[in-house]
């Protein structure tokens, strides 16, 4: 049996758990298979174990993969900081972007979808770790930008996203996980996403409302940035 599969079948069994904990319903939490440094073929493999839907951080990398597996019906989420000049290939090639955090690259996105394409899903990347975290808008920015993004005719928010800083202390941890849930409540928007959690915090974000947990380590092994 591959890897790959028994690891899916393992982030599957906590994720139930999870939701089990948290007297969530079954399937209420979906995982996003982040494989960015990771090759072609391991996406192919966790597509074979059932997986759809997967995450990069990096434009040029999630391109040529997207090329070489043009023969599978995958959903490309974006998740990595934006510059200005990728915006346009950002919004021809993926179904979702988890981390706008500007008006700028979201009015930009919204210009650059392609007509023949639904709305690019959206979630606004929000720092709740100050200066832990240079990516994210501020909470106090977010009332703004959310109500801006909301008003771009070819996006649709979709809800809020989250790196809060690691800690070992679960109560903490949750606590982080607790005010980006209660950020997006105060926003009375018609949000449906949460997307938080990783390998080492998923059981504590999807105690508090995730509803897309970014797995990478627990599902593809460690990544190697060093070696070409
Ligand atoms: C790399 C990455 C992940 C996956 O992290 P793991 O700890 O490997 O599960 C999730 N979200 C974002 C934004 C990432 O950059």
């Amino acid at each position: 049996m591959s890897t790959i599969a028994d690891n899916i079948a393992q982030v599957a069994a906590r994720i139930r758990a999870a939701e089990q904990a948290a007297q969530r319903a079954e399937h209420s939490v979906r995982l996003l298979a982040v494989s960015k440094t990771k090759p072609s073929d391991a996406v192919r493999e966790a597509y074979a174990a059932g997986v759809h839907d997967f995450g990069e951080n990096y434009l040029q990398e999630a391109l040529g993969k997207q090329l070489e597996l043009t023969d599978l019906p995958l959903i490309w989420h974006f998740i990595g900081p934006i510059q200005s000049n990728k915006t346009r290939a950002i919004a021809e090639n993926f179904a979702w972007v988890h981390s706008v955090d500007r008006l700028k690259i979201a009015q930009r996105l919204s210009e650059q979808r392609p007509a023949e394409l639904p709305p690019l899903n959206i979630c606004i990347q929000v720092n709740v770790s100050g200066e832990a975290s240079k990516s994210g808008c501020t909470p106090a920015d977010l009332p703004a930008l959310a109500s801006a993004i909301s008003a771009l005719p070819r996006l649709k928010l979709r809800g809020l996203m989250a790196i809060p800083e690691p800690t070992e202390d679960r109560a903490a941890q949750d606590a982080a996980f607790a005010t980006v849930q209660k950020l997006q409540a105060s926003l009375n928007l018609p949000l449906d996403t949460l997307s938080m959690g990783m390998s080492h915090d998923l059981e504590s974000a999807i105690a508090m409302g995730a509803t897309w947990v970014r797995i990478g380590t627990a599902l593809f092994g460690a990544r190697d940035y060093g070696q070409p």
